[in-house]
């Protein structure tokens, strides 16, 4: 997954807001589509089983320090490991440069189509690379007994503490090489695993299993998941981790929209609205964006995504 559904559709629209003014118009005209389609790639996965390495990268398979030793391009990498074994462990850093070489083509020939279809999951991607528990063996804290800490992190902290967070994110930049980009996200993801797996450890000890965990029934399973109380007391150990992933996943999904836009020649993207902007859609949009710099697009009621 990856952010779950909620958090792939927040980023999606705040990575509009930083981007420049030549892009943004047909952006934001476009934004709803945006929004509902960052999550296709994880929809994809229940009809096409090439889909779910694309997600993730478990880089510590290679060895302890193989996030920073890896090969970044996908030929070099190729070569030192079969094919067979980067699938199996994962290729999200590799395929958000299919996707940036795929939606700079669409910018070159200004079909729009290819350009909304490769924006919407060039950003999932990226915001996937993001996620810390996307960088590791031990996706679910499976091996270190956390099990549900995927779903815990990506999921229930965003969609619970959402209001507090400040959603604000410096603006896209071009990437002169995306492709060490993407590597350097995968770097500070993997950088905070140690801290998020010893910090449930740690806001653990306060609990028991019966005021940490709940049971829920869903289509006759059981399932065990952490409770409202202990997501509280984990979201308050960690501060400000889990947003600055977020305010970073934006940005970055602005950068390589950007960048793509502008190795595709700059094309003309107003151009390429079939009917012109509104002065209602202009005047909106710099209301968005106001409030988006002054972090009060929640309190606002400017997101397209509710929190449960
Ligand atoms: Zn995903």
């Amino acid at each position: 997954m990856g952010w779950g559904f909620f958090g792939h559709k927040v980023i999606q629209q705040l990575a509009i807001y930083g981007l420049p003014k030549d892009m943004q118009g047909f952006y934001h005209r476009h934004m709803g589509h945006l929004v509902e389609k960052s999550v296709r790639p994880d929809e994809r996965r229940n009809t096409d089983s090439t889909e779910a390495p694309r997600h993730f990268i478990d880089v510590d398979y290679y060895g302890p320090n193989a996030v920073n030793e890896m090969p970044e391009g996908w030929a070099a990498a190729s070569a030192k490991y079969p094919v067979d074994t980067l699938t199996k462990y994962g290729l999200v850093p590799w395929h958000v440069v299919v996707m940036q070489e795929r939606l700079t083509r669409a910018f070159q020939q200004k079909n729009v189509d290819s350009i909304l279809y490769y924006s919407a999951d060039l950003g999932h991607y990226i915001q996937d690379a993001h996620v810390p528990l996307h960088t590791t063996l031990n996706y679910d804290g499976q091996l270190t007994g956390q099990h549900g800490l995927h779903s815990l992190w990506e999921s229930k902290l965003p969609e619970q503490n959402l209001k507090d967070y400040s959603l604000k994110h410096e603006k896209a930049k071009y990437l002169a090489n995306p492709e060490h980009e993407i590597w350097e996200v995968i770097r500070a993801s993997h950088k905070d695993l140690p801290n998020m797996l010893a910090l449930e450890k740690e806001v653990s000890k306060n609990f028991t299993d019966q005021t940490k965990f709940v049971t829920t029934e869903r289509n006759g399973r059981t399932r065990k998941s952490y409770s409202d109380a202990f997501a509280k007391a984990y979201q308050q150990a960690l501060g400000t981790t889990v947003e600055k992933r977020l305010q970073a996943a934006a940005q970055m999904t602005g950068s390589f929209w950007f960048t793509c836009w502008v190795d595709g020649g700059r094309p003309d993207l107003n151009a390429l609205l079939i009917t012109s902007r509104t002065p209602a859609e202009t005047k909106q949009l710099k209301l968005e964006k106001k409030a988006w710099k002054k972090g009060r697009l929640q309190e606002k009621d400017l997101l397209l995504t509710k929190s449960r």
